[in-house]
């Protein structure tokens, strides 16, 4: 590996690791403008994609409402449908299907997830992705086909936000209340809401004092930009433009803003730790050789390698599986003892962060922005990112990197301003993320969610998840949540695969119910119990190595020791994928609806 383990001085590695995260843990560093209060930026959520038209409120009863129209709620209505359900309504605030993949057309979109298992359903609609990471106008287009072909969108009410779901004892259906006016009522009630439906915009003091056009790169303004996703933004010809950010999303963005604006300002508060992506287009053979059920046994082996299973090939092979899935799994010696095996963990992770810096001084000429752009920290800190383009085009004449690593003291009128110095921008860029993975379910689902007694879900998992198998909670009956991270499920790199287990789950559940004439199921007591002990009893404290970290979402943004073990995953660590997924598969197998309490009708519908 270049750049080795050769010169390897862990005391001094560690040194140099904690007065970096020091730089950055400063106070206020994780402060936000909350989007959904905050005045001022209201606009910020707003679609700039679809026109809002208006319409009459809906009010009706329907077999399934589902909260979210991205890939976990396309799939959970694609399942649905398979089960033979009917009567679903997706409700979502997006103008059409797609969820993140509707938000984010920023310019150079793409996912750094290998298309062929990112993109769900590829043997159902027999399509082959074009290019080996697909860029997000190919996603979306995608997930449209899915919801064409299991007809989700007839009936979905997009542009509507829900506002409300209480459950009716009497009926045993859910409420479900919208912003338009709506009244929907439900047997079943499914949230698919994501983990990244919640833009983050931090605050920064000043900031509305901005003069110029300003937004978030999930809702980009190209009305201001000119061009799109795929073409040259030429609006900003004569534009000096901020972009705040340079996570997954804003080095994405580079590239195609470097190409197109007068000059570019990139404010990186965390260099990422840069890959190589090596995107090319699908090799022209590739479909000749699959065989049905390729797509999961292809979904199947890159987890295995993520989870530091042996496998005899590396089908994907590439960032992820070379340095991620090394990181996380060092192979351990028979007699090794903890300590050594933790040795041996972090000089495995200096190896890859040093082959990541001296990727940097390979592709950046200049050697002060090639020093800011170096990441001094575990390669397990932070969410890599990967790229062919990004750190090549920091090398543009027209592009400045500025080094701000505990953020920037102000923005005025101009724009921002960081060590003392105005930097003087016509445009300015929010690159900074979304309340992801531990912000809890009942925030970003954004309404409240009523069960049984009056009993709100915010209000059951204040201190925490309590759940079955991370989908399914007592006192919320015929409510199934969709896993996903922090949940009391499992994290998966590719969390298109989370989600076709989850809709295969719901999918599966609600047909087997409806088969038998259950009109109302519950968990109980002593299910939830076993399941919230097993999560917090496999709960690893990795807080004495993750409060080493540079603080990132991943270390709870510099404090891990307040992370709660009833969010964890079933399994250590990121989970135990395979071993999830047999416990799912297995209870729909058996079809004795273990751990639920069932209500049957006298007569089955
Ligand atoms: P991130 O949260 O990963 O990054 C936000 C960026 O904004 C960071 O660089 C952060 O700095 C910076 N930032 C935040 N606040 C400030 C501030 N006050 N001043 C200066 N800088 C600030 O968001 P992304 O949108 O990049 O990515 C979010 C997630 O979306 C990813 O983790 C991934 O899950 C997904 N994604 C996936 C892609 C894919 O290819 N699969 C592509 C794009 C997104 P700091 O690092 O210091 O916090």
């Amino acid at each position: 590996m270049p750049g080795g383990a050769a010169s390897y001085d862990p005391e001094a590695v560690r040194a140099r690791y904690l007065a970096e995260r020091d730089r950055r843990l400063v106070p206020g560093r994780a402060d936000i403008r909350d989007l959904r209060t905050d005045e001022h930026f209201a606009r910020y959520r707003d679609d700039p994609f679809t026109p809002f038209v208006d319409r009459d409120p809906v009010a009706d009863n329907v077999d399934v409402v589902i909260v979210g129209g991205g890939i976990a709620g396309l799939l959970a209505g694609a399942q649905l449908r398979k089960a033979g359900v009917e009567r679903i309504r997706i409700v979502d605030q997006a103008g059409g299907v797609g969820g993140t993949w509707y938000w984010n057309r920023y310019p150079g979109v793409m996912c750094d997830v290998e298309s062929t298992i990112y993109l769900p359903m590829l043997e159902e609609l027999g399509t082959i992705p074009t290019r080996r990471y697909a860029f997000g106008g190919e996603i979306l287009a995608h997930l449209e086909a899915v919801a064409d072909r299991f007809d989700l969108g007839t009936d979905a009410l997009f542009h509507t936000g829900v506002t409300g779901a209480r459950w009716q004892e009497d009926t045993a259906r859910w409420r479900v209340r919208t912003d338009r006016g709506d009244e929907l009522t439900c047997r079943w009630y499914v949230l698919a809401v994501g983990i990244l439906n919640l833009l983050k915009l931090p605050a920064i003091a000043g900031m509305e004092d901005f003069a110029g056009p300003s937004f978030h790169t999930a809702r980009w303004d190209y009305g201001t930009t000119g061009g799109g996703p795929d073409e040259p933004l030429t609006g900003l010809a004569d534009k000096v433009v901020g972009l705040i950010g340079t996570g997954a999303t804003g080095i994405q963005c580079v590239p195609p803003l470097a190409a197109s604006a007068k000059h570019l300002y990139v404010f990186q508060r965390t260099p990422s730790a840069i890959g190589e992506r090596g995107n090319r287009p699908t090799d022209p053979g590739f479909a000749a050789g699959l065989e049905p059920g390729w797509q999961r046994a292809r979904m199947d082996n890159f987890q295995a390698i993520m989870m530091g299973r042996p496998t005899e090939v590396d089908l994907i092979d590439d960032g992820w599986t070379h340095h991620y899935a090394a990181v996380q799994h060092p192979p351990r010696d028979e007699g090794m003892t903890t300590a050594e095996y933790l040795r041996r963990a972090e000089k495995l992770d200096y190896a890859v962060m040093e082959a990541h810096r001296h990727r940097v001084e390979e592709l950046v000429s200049d050697r002060a922005t090639a020093e800011i752009l170096k990441p001094y920290y575990r390669y397990i800190c932070k969410r890599p990112c990967f790229h062919d383009e990004y750190l090549q085009a920091l090398n543009n004449p027209n592009v400045t990197l500025v080094d701000c690593p505990a953020g920037m003291e102000r923005i005025t009128g101009q724009g921002p301003v960081v060590d003392g110095k105005q930097f003087e921008v016509d445009c300015l860029i929010y690159g900074t993320g979304f309340q992801a993975e531990l912000t809890p379910l009942f925030r970003r689902s954004g309404h409240d969610i009523v069960g049984r007694g009056g009993v709100t879900l915010a209000g059951k998992w204040a201190d925490g998840a309590s759940s079955l198998y991370g989908m399914m909670s007592r006192g919320f009956p015929n409510l199934f949540v969709m896993p996903a991270p922090g949940q009391q499920a499992v994290v998966t790199v590719n969390y298109t695969q989370l989600a076709v287990l989850g809709a295969e789950f719901v999918g599966g559940a609600i047909g087997q119910l409806e088969a038998r004439g259950v009109e109302v199921f519950d968990v109980s007591a002593e299910a939830e119990e076993a399941w919230t002990e097993r999560i917090v009893g496999s709960y690893v404290d990795s807080s004495a190595v993750m409060s080493a970290c540079t603080p990132s979402r991943i270390n709870n943004e510099g404090h891990p020791e307040a992370m709660n073990p009833r969010n964890g995953n079933y399994g250590r660590g990121l989970g135990d994928w395979f071993g999830y997924r047999e416990l799912l598969e297995g209870w729909l197998r058996d079809g004795r609806f273990e751990g639920l309490e069932l209500e049957v009708r006298s007569t089955a519908p």
